[in-house]
């Protein structure tokens, strides 16, 4: 992990990551990719110490409230985070100047904020979005070993279900011969409509198989 003083936080579509980088290991992972140009090594972070200042300074000059989004390009919800606590802070402001939030993560540790992400969706509106990948748990803590099994997240999601917070689930990828199956498929399907998720999103269902994604990550095997 590495820190770095970020000139500017907000992409066009009023995004932010304030990691670059994931220890999440997914085997299939597109963010690894070479063409994004990474220039230390995926699992170093960047951590962009700066990000709840530069996220003030942008949400006080918005005319308009907008919901800012997290988690397209790096999971949000890494280890470190449980220490450093941008995102939270960054959460904070979100629910203090009013503005929206939307939390994409495979990670279970999108609980700890659950207090500020009611408090969002009370004041403007809060959605958590969650990968759902891989039903079989053995399966699962392979293809994703460094970040808990797409079961668990069903179970986080319907900790969101229970105190009123939206839910989509990504159901991306499918891998071929490994989680294409029916059976794969309906359980996850039955997980989305017990814990109520409000949208499935099945845009691009295959890997890239980007040159830097899948040849690094069997690493991890
Ligand atoms: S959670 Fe997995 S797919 Fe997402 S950025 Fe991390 S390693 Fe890549």
């Amino acid at each position: 992990m590495h820190f770095v003083q970020a000139k500017s936080l907000l992409t066009r579509e009023n995004g932010m990551n304030v990691y670059r980088g994931c220890v999440h290991g997914c085997v299939y992972c597109d963010s690894r990719s070479r063409c994004y140009q990474f220039t230390h090594l995926f699992e170093d972070i960047e951590v962009k110490e700066n990000a709840p200042e530069l996220l003030e300074r942008i949400l006080r000059s918005k005319r308009k409230k907008i919901m800012i989004g997290t988690g397209s390009m790096c999971d949000p919800y890494q280890p470190c985070e449980m220490e450093l606590r941008i995102v939270r802070r960054c959460l904070e402001l979100i629910g203090r100047y009013e503005f929206g939030a939307a939390v994409l993560t495979k990670s279970d540790r999108v609980l700890r904020d659950l207090d500020l992400l009611a408090e969002i969706n009370r004041k403007a509106k809060a959605v958590v979005q969650m990968s759902l990948t891989i039903a079989d748990e053995e399966l699962s803590r392979k293809l994703e070993p460094n970040v808990c099994t797409s079961r668990r997240r069903y179970e986080t999601l319907k900790e969101f279900q229970k105190a009123g917070i939206p839910t989509v689930v990504w159901m991306t990828p499918i891998l071929p011969f490994l989680t294409d199956t029916e059976e794969n498929l309906e359980t996850i399907l039955g997980w989305c409509i017990d814990a109520g998720v409000k949208g499935i999103i099945c845009w691009n269902l295959g890997m890239t198989l980007r040159e830097g994604d899948r040849y690094e990550q069997m690493t991890w095997f």
